[in-house]
């Protein structure tokens, strides 16, 4: 496979990976998406585009504009429903024809622990009216004329987040789940840390994988390293989190005595990924809240 990883990627621009494989950056670069979402266009004649991106249209002409006057695109995969990634399809599928492929809506594959969770914002967004034409299961494959896509269900970053595997190219699409520029946000209610750690290991038990194409930033190299390091890096701050649980505390609380070394407007972000951690060791009752699981809780140690 020759491949040519460009670290440059600018809006409007295509940038060439191997035969059969583009990316176009599109224009929302943002403390969340880093330089834009990556959109994908998989093949060389009818066209699988991966995650079309923020509904912009500028953008909307830069993937219709990739194409020769020999392409189609004939099929739209979305890896979750997050604004910056599927808002597009819509008006994709309008002008294309494609049909729209994705696990469900937005509440597709969220786990029953978060239901009752308030809204705690700060997120990506959410792609409210998101419903794919064809739903996907973990193992189904998409095929277009020389390629084909299999859906892994990765839930954890949120519910309905797919990975697409190209395994004749040995390459796998992994949207927001595993990125190299950070460590994904994992932000209940949409986020899940439990169901995310076993979505680690499940792309972590593939063998083979030689690059991985994830939905923000550069490509991954070295894939399996990658895996390791962030199932390590969450490892690690649960048991800085099971440390200052020596007496019982609230989220709030956890984050000041834990992200020391963070910017005070960052604290916020970080209160969401303590709560994360926080219910993932309830469930796995190494910790209880007192009375209902919520951000404002008091969690100690069982
Ligand atoms: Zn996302």
């Amino acid at each position: 496979m020759a491949t040519r990883v460009t670290n440059n990627a600018i809006p409007g621009e295509t940038d060439y990976l191997f035969q059969g494989l583009r990316r176009l950056l599109a224009p929302n670069p943002s403390p969340m998406t880093y330089r834009g979402t990556n959109t994908y266009l998989v093949g060389t004649r009818d066209l699988a585009v991966i995650d079309p991106g923020p509904p912009d249209q500028a953008h909307l002409d830069a993937i219709l504009g990739a194409l020769n006057a020999e392409q189609r695109i004939s099929h739209i995969l979305v890896t979750h429903s997050h604004a910056d990634h599927s808002p597009l399809a819509m008006a994709l599928a309008q002008i294309t024809g494609a049909r729209v492929y994705g696990f469900g809506s937005s509440y597709t594959g969220r786990a029953a622990v978060m239901e009752g969770l308030p809204d705690l914002g700060g997120g990506e967004g959410r792609d409210e009216t998101f419903l794919p034409d064809e739903m996907l299961r973990d193992g189904d494959v998409v095929r277009g004329s020389n390629w084909a896509l299999e859906a892994i269900h990765t839930p954890g970053h949120m519910g309905n987040h797919l990975c697409f595997a190209w395994d004749a190219k040995r390459v796998v699409f992994t949207g927001d789940h595993v990125m190299g520029w950070a460590t994904s946000m994992v932000s209940p209610p949409d986020g899940h840390l439990t169901d995310f750690m076993a979505s680690l290991t499940k792309l972590q038990n593939r063998k083979g994988d030689k690059i991985y194409y994830p939905g923000h930033g550069d490509a991954i190299e070295t894939p399996a390293e990658r895996v390791d390091e962030l199932l390590q890096h969450r490892r690690m701050r649960e048991a800085q989190i099971l440390d200052a649980l020596s007496t019982p505390r609230t989220p709030q609380d956890l984050t000041r005595a834990i992200y020391t070394d963070v910017d005070e407007a960052l604290w916020p972000a970080a209160e969401r990924n303590v709560l994360a951690h926080l219910i993932d060791l309830t469930l796995r009752k190494i910790v209880r809240a007192d009375g209902e699981i919520s951000p404002t809780a008091r969690f100690a140690k069982n």
